[in-house]
């Protein structure tokens, strides 16, 4: 194992990899599993560490670090985002590709996890700027990456723009073009209609299937959506179309409240203008901190991770707890909210609409054929169902956790792939 296990500024609680050790060994717990394959799941196959070197406008040059983990590709071919953000570490991308390997089992996609990144504030950086760093990023982890091998695509900082360059950079020395070497491209480069809304979209379908389950009518339900951002404004419009009402949302800079819902449609996404969010002119503003424990039916954290914790788990008022952004509970707060009878309904079920686009969008590259956005929309419709139903099998007919329950499929479906393959050599 590379990596340590030091804690980051973001997450001092406890770390990424930390996390998804300890949820595959509650899982692995309920299971006939050889401790062996626990063994290996509990490491990345690998991990790569790159140095960038980018020139400023000004001139000067500034070296950046980069990493790709790549945890486990006994299904297909390693998948999974790339961030950009200031508290990126070699852990928290080991412990993200851990959670990739397991979503993509959940969603039954023919792919392992990998989970890549950039220590860097893009805010700070210009759009040449941007595209020199992915460009050489790209050009770094050529060797490892590619449409059979290893597929990036967006996450925390990066988006379609980002993916185009990382593309076109991989193409430009791969003497061809490559569509499917990244998913989550712009439409009109090999990019899915409806990958963006995706993730969202997926919180939202997964969200009315929970209030289905729990005889709960939208129309009577409330909902706190923390980061107004594609995942949260995604799951919040979806939610609000349904019927339900979106009490609060947030961006970094703070929370905006309307006991009486709020239009989701006009208030504009943290990613659409940053600042508009906190800026909108509601009844009331409240800190982040207040949305968390707002109450309400329905909490939808889906900013950035570890931001329910043991620190404020008893304070959380909310009936259930939908996560849309990866990692957004602690295991002592899970802890605690399975004392208190808190569903969590997990981020690799509920975000999972992400990389099943991603895969829509790998297999339209591969086949070069586009699909209508109503053909995506419906596939992922169907997509979601089956892998609800399945972790509901698994909650229903063992008395665990949500989050167990989809550990449960995931790690059985990887189990036995590793199982029927082997050990090599
Ligand atoms: N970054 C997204 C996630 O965490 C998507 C990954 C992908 O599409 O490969 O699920």
């Amino acid at each position: 194992m590379t990596g340590s296990d030091e804690p980051t500024k973001a997450n001092a609680e406890e770390s990424a990899v930390e996390t998804a050790r300890r949820q595959l060994e509650r899982a692995a717990a309920h299971l006939d599993v050889d401790e062996g394959t626990v063994e290996r799941l509990r490491y990345p196959k690998d991990v790569y560490r790159v140095t960038i070197p980018v020139e400023r406008d000004d001139g000067t040059t500034e070296m950046f670090t980069g990493y790709r983990a790549h945890h486990d590709s006994v299904r297909g071919p390693f998948k999974g985002g790339l961030r950009y953000h200031p508290d990126v570490t070699e852990d928290e991308c080991v412990g993200l590709s851990m959670w990739m390997t397991w979503k993509c089992a959940v969603m039954d996609l023919p792919f392992g996890g990998a989970k890549g990144g950039v220590v860097v504030n893009p805010k700070e950086l210009s759009a040449e700027e941007k595209e020199r760093l992915t460009r050489r990023f790209a050009e770094e982890l050529r060797p490892v990456i590619g449409p059979m091998k290893d597929i990036p695509a967006p996450d925390m900082g990066t988006d379609p723009q980002t993916m185009a360059w990382f593309m076109d950079a991989y193409s430009m020395q791969e003497g061809q073009t490559e569509p499917g070497v990244v998913t989550g491209k712009p439409p009109v480069v090999g990019g899915s209609y409806g990958r963006e809304e995706a993730p969202g979209r997926s919180v939202g379908i997964i969200t009315r299937e929970a209030m289905k389950f729990y005889g709960w009518d939208p129309e009577e339900t409330t909902v706190a959506v923390q980061g107004f951002g594609s995942v949260g404004a995604n799951a919040a419009r979806y939610l609000d179309d349904l019927g339900a009402s979106i009490v609060a949302v947030s961006d970094v800079d703070g929370a905006i409240y309307d006991p009486d819902g709020l239009d989701t449609n006009d208030v504009e996404d943290h990613d659409e203008t940053p600042g508009m969010v906190s800026g909108y002119d509601a009844p009331q503003s409240l800190s982040n901190e207040e949305l968390l424990t707002l109450d309400v039916d329905i909490l939808i954290p889906a900013a950035i991770g570890n931001v329910l914790t043991g620190e404020n788990a008893r304070d959380v008022n909310a009936d259930m707890i939908v996560e849309g952004a990866n990692g957004p509970t602690t295991s002592t707060a899970d802890q605690i909210f399975e004392e208190r009878e808190i569903p969590v309904i997990p981020d690799i079920l509920a975000n999972a609409g992400g990389v099943t686009v991603s895969y829509f969008e790998w297999l339209q590259d591969i086949n070069r054929r586009s699909w209508r956005l109503e053909r995506v929309n419906e596939e992922l419709e169907t997509e979601m169902l089956r892998a609800w139903n399945a972790v509901c099998e698994e909650y229903e007919n063992r008395d665990v956790t949500w989050r167990d329950a989809t550990y449960i499929v995931a790690l059985s479906r990887i189990a036995e792939a590793h199982e029927s393959r082997g050990l090599w050599p």
